[in-house]
């Protein structure tokens, strides 16, 4: 299997440099030259796996010769080893033919650990093969950084250091990332602004001297690994509901529309999925495409769902490049297009395709709590912010002709206990597993917003640590 940029002219690469690459060097992103397919007899073979085992089944073909199938099947065994619920990704029925698809049993307690957790141990296992460390350097607001920790935590081949801007995330965040003891881990609390956190990377990056000594490296949302593995569980839903024999609804909460595109990339290798549906917040680029067939900028506001705060939705365009008919050269300048105007339409018709499969809807702030406050109230869950957008998206818009939907629940609520427990009058609780949080000892390093004093902190950290 080799993987090709959306934007036409970079190098196809394997999967192992795809894995450490990122972005490709044309500005696009990696895509698989063609999709796998698999047969309805294969999907049925499926059946009764373990989550481990599925996911190494669905990732193989992704991965093709670089790794064995046998070291796909440790490494799944192992990320999900840790997890709190013994079905890994558990469906919770709310009503007739209504489900909730519950990805927030990791160590972070969101969707993302079910992806960074393979994909860390990915990162390992092709470094070693090499002889070869990275450097993971990134900024966070709070979610992402503890996700890509725990992901990189003890593993040989990688250090990581995550800047966040100091007394500015979460407690919870906070101690998500600062309570990881591992020698390969490094929080920075800059003395700044998310933003100043986000410049300092970017100039690291930039500096590329640095860059090269310390082979930096990012586990950011737009690398392919990363979707690959999300692939997995709409196919183990889809299993539990009777797939291959019913087709389904999925309803996503969506941000980067990573995790909705996982879903897509489930229906180009086989599974029945009928619609697709994507619930946004007040940062709504995409819900305002699929009504009107303009995709425009817009400043991003804080909302309760923080993680989908983003103005430009960048694994689109791994979508946009199936529906220009993988012809890269032009996307590459509609997407020029794009970044120098803000606004692009893509063709009534070509809009009019996608809307036959994806649709979408928004919900305010307001509307999210009262989501909450409903499900709390009919059936006594709790959802988070970001769960309670995708339940509703997927309420109002529904599936076609009676097929079932499932709502894809992306954090824990007590992740985001202010605003659950203002809609509901209840304070959610932590899992048992992570309920010392509160107690485990802190460790971070205090750093002004300044790149030769964040460089020197890198340096003298990786002192020592061989890099080949
Ligand atoms: C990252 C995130 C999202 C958005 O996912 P995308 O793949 O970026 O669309 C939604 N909900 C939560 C809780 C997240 O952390």
């Amino acid at each position: 299997m080799r993987y090709v940029s959306t934007r036409g002219t970079a190098p196809s690469l394997p999967f192992d440099d795809v894995l450490l690459a990122g972005l490709a060097r044309d500005g696009g992103l990696y895509v698989p030259e063609t999709w796998p397919r698999l047969a309805r007899t294969e999907i049925r073979k499926l059946r009764g796996l373990s989550y481990a085992d599925l996911t190494a089944r669905v990732i193989a073909p992704f991965v093709g010769d670089r790794i064995r199938e046998s070291d796909l099947v440790k490494i799944a065994e192992d990320a999900y080893a840790g997890f709190g619920h013994s079905a890994v990704a558990p469906l919770k029925q709310l009503g007739a033919d209504r489900w909730l698809l519950e990805l927030f049993h990791g160590p972070t307690l969101s969707f993302k650990d079910y992806a960074l957790q393979i994909v860390g141990r990915l990162f390992d296992h092709v470094l070693r093969q090499r002889g070869q460390r990275i450097t993971i350097v990134g900024a966070t607001s709070g979610d992402t950084g503890s996700a890509a920790i725990e992901a990189c935590r003890d593993r040989e081949a990688i250090d990581i250091f995550i800047l966040h801007p100091k007394g500015r995330v979460s407690e919870v965040q906070r101690r998500q990332m600062t309570t990881v003891e591992s020698p390969n881990v490094f929080n920075l609390a800059v003395e700044g602004t998310f933003d100043d956190c986000q410049d300092l990377v970017k100039a690291m990056f930039n500096d590329t001297a640095f860059r090269d000594r310390h082979r930096l490296s990012a586990v950011n949302s737009i690398n392919w690994a990363r979707i690959m593995v999300q692939i997995a569980y709409y196919f183990a839903a889809a299993l539990a509901l009777g797939a291959p024999e019913r087709k389904l609804t999925f309803a996503v909460p969506t941000g980067n529309f990573g995790n909705v595109f996982a879903a897509y990339g489930a229906r180009r290798i086989g599974l029945g999925i009928d619609r697709l549906i994507i619930g946004s917040n007040s940062n709504d680029i995409l819900t305002r495409f699929l009504g009107g067939g303009v995709m425009e900028t817009a400043p991003v506001v804080p909302t309760l769902s923080p993680s989908m705060d983003i103005q430009i939705s960048s694994n689109f365009e791994r979508l946009l490049f199936e529906y220009y008919r993988r012809d890269g050269r032009k996307l590459a300048s509609v997407m020029e297009r794009f970044r120098r105007e803000g606004a692009v339409a893509f063709g009534t018709a070509r809009w009019r395709r996608m809307r036959g499969l994806f649709d979408g809807y928004r919900l305010d702030d307001e509307e999210t709590k009262e989501v909450i406050r409903q499900v709390h109230e009919e059936t006594g869950e709790l959802l988070d912010p970001h769960s309670a957008i995708g339940l509703k998206a997927g309420r109002e818009l529904g599936g076609p002709g009676g097929s079932p939907v499932i709502a894809v629940a992306t954090a824990h609520p007590a992740k985001f206990p202010d605003a659950v427990e203002d809609a509901t009058g209840v304070r959610p609780q932590l899992p048992p597993r992570l309920a010392d949080l509160y107690k485990l000892k802190e460790k971070m390093s205090v750093l002004p917003a300044d790149l030769s004093a964040v460089q020197d902190f890198i340096t003298t950290r990786l002192a020592g640590k061989v890099a080949a």
